[in-house]
């Protein structure tokens, strides 16, 4: 095994005996082995990068100057202060300018991103800048809703409570009416 993956196990080990509980007994055994496998699921983002998901179309992008919206992507990412899950769900909006991207790959594009330790801000604003970056459109918008489990089942505890932030670049962030639009068009889809 490599060593890093022992470190890691050991490490969960020590967590299951801090809370008081004993890491050999039998319910108990695999489970540091299944806890280092889960966070490398969940942590898959780290070895991806988001330039591979941009295979940029030109041919049917010639009269798509309109808004592209995909909406309920799901959103499963970790608070990087607590290790614990943000649930939730993304809008992605863009105005082409001569590019498209294959639709799945926005998706993808989120739970790249989602896939690593975030705080909802900054996973909201990397999704808007590498769309940004990669197919020069229009305009941009970003928007997520989610709930944070650090704050439903610790601190505060209060698990009714939504977090919303957005990301608006381009046209969407210039101009009131493509704005309104992109926010019409979500409302529409709900
Ligand atoms: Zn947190």
């Amino acid at each position: 095994m490599a060593l890093n993956k022992m470190l890691a196990q050991a490490g969960v080990r020590d967590m299951l005996r801090y809370v008081g509980d004993d890491p050999d007994r039998e319910g108990l055994q695999e489970t540091p082995a299944r806890v280092v496998a889960a966070w490398s699921e969940w942590f898959s983002g780290y070895g991806k990068d988001p330039k591979d998901l941009f295979k940029v179309f030109e041919d049917g992008a010639e009269r798509a100057d309109e808004i592209v919206l995909l909406t309920n992507i799901l959103v499963h990412s970790h608070c990087e202060h607590h290790v614990t899950p943000i649930i939730g769900v993304a809008h992605v909006a863009y105005i082409p300018n001569g590019k498209i991207v294959g639709i799945s790959k926005l998706a993808r594009l989120v739970d790249l991103y989602a896939r690593r330790l975030q705080v909802q801000e900054r996973l909201t604003n990397q999704i808007a800048d590498a769309i940004e970056q990669h197919l020069e459109p229009q305009a941009v918008g970003v928007i997520i809703t989610a709930k944070h489990f650090c704050m439903a089942t610790r601190g505060v505890k209060m698990p009714g409570v939504d977090t919303t932030t957005s990301a608006m670049r381009g046209a969407f962030r210039e101009s009131q009416a493509a704005r309104a639009e992109l926010l019409d068009l979500i409302k529409l889809t709900k």
